[in-house]
């Protein structure tokens, strides 16, 4: 047992879901996109998409992404391009699509998919791509005018925002994604900022795409309940949109919570001076209520003797995403581009506790940890 342990998921108290309960009882529906599932999925709508486009739930986002990528694939194409710095479910989505993962590299900066690789890649693959996946890194909304232009020339695009629900973007003041005519996949897993256990939730811009998506996730049925398209059951229960509404209730009071514990962290690095001692933090977009806190080490100083020493002080760190997926057994024997950053990054990048009944005190042990094994001196 480590004193500060990396996450501490806390899900919404029983107290706060009787009442949800107690309308499941009256009304006798416990799932097939019930009343209460409809109710959480017009509040997330109205409240964070502002009334804009439409979304459907779904029992995991694994099952989001591959519902997204079967609904819009191109028929003809052969890759899913994605990139190799994500969390397996990406290209394990693809691979139940019966398509190929094709793995980018990721920028220095914010860590998202490399655009020039995306471009190159765009124009020597041409029609043997059927999907793009671009993964929201962390959080961090991405610049979607890039893959707005590939939707535009007919490019589907599937964004896995996994760890993005309650990410606000700049120029929007809205959820990121918020008029995005390809799908945008997001993971209420018990260790998200937004976690019910199991759940998720895909978003489009695209109504007729969300409700394809709708009836592929309920076997593909037609009104008549017959299979008229590729489906499976990705439906949530209403005990589970029982959860969801009832954590939706209190979503704000945790994004303030987590925004308090990263200014927290933002502040120590500051004060202890990493960041000019070699270690370097994601340049992210938007207001990201952080799932746990990503930093990257010195080159001296790789990420499993991080993680070693941290133990040494009783506080547990994990290394995400490391080893990257081309890294992976499963998928090392598909093709990928050059992915120079990434493989630094997997070696370098720590993922620190943040769970939200961390305080001030907490953060500074952790940075302070860090700060004992020093860094590289400014040049
Ligand atoms: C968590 C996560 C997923 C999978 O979400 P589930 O809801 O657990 O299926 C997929 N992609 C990324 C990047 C994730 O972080």
């Amino acid at each position: 047992m480590f004193e500060i342990p990396f996450l501490r998921p806390n899900l919404v108290k029983k107290e706060r879901l009787l009442s949800y309960f107690a309308q499941i009882e009256e009304s006798r529906i416990y799932s097939n996109y019930g009343p209460l599932n409809k109710k959480f999925e017009e509040r997330v709508i109205d409240q964070m998409f502002q009334g804009t486009g439409a979304a459907v739930t779904v029992h995991n986002a694994t099952l989001g992404l591959m519902l997204a990528i079967s609904q819009s694939k191109r028929p003809q194409g052969k890759y899913a391009v994605m990139p190799s710095f994500t969390f397996a479910a990406t290209p394990l989505a693809a691979e139940w699509c019966g398509l190929e993962p094709y793995f980018l590299d990721i920028e220095r900066d914010d860590w998202q998919m490399n655009r020039d690789q995306l471009e190159r890649t765009v124009e020597k693959l041409g029609p043997q791509i059927a999907v793009v996946v671009p993964y929201a890194t962390f959080g961090t909304a991405i610049d979607l005018s890039v893959y707005n232009m590939l939707v535009h020339r007919g490019i589907p695009v599937v964004i896995d925002a996994a760890a993005s629900f309650g990410t606000v973007t700049p120029e929007e003041a809205a959820q990121f994604g918020k008029g995005f005519t390809g799908a945008v996949v997001f993971s209420f897993h018990a260790t998200k900022t937004f976690g019910i256990g199991e759940g998720g939730l895909v978003y489009s811009a695209d109504r007729d795409l969300i409700q394809r998506i709708r009836q592929a996730g309920n076997f593909g049925f037609s009104s008549a309940r017959e299979s008229v398209m590729p489906g499976l059951n990705s439906k949530i229960s209403e005990y589970t949109a029982a959860i969801a509404l009832a954590t939706f209730d209190q979503f704000q009071t945790s994004i303030d919570k987590r925004k308090a514990i990263i200014d927290s962290y933002r502040r120590e690095l500051a004060r202890t001076g990493l960041l000019e001692q070699g270690w370097s933090v994601q340049k992210i977009q938007g207001n990201v209520p952080l799932q746990f806190f990503s930093i990257l080490s010195p080159s001296s100083l790789d990420n499993r003797e991080v993680v070693h020493r941290l133990a040494a002080h009783s506080i547990e760190a994990r290394t995400y995403f490391s080893p990257a997926c081309h890294q992976q057994k499963h998928f090392k024997r598909y093709p990928h581009s050059n992915l120079r950053v990434t493989e630094h990054v997997a070696k370098h990048i720590v993922s620190l506790p943040l769970w939200e009944e961390m305080n001030e005190t907490t953060v500074q042990t952790i940075v302070g940890a860090l700060a004992s094994m020093g860094g590289e001196a400014s040049k």
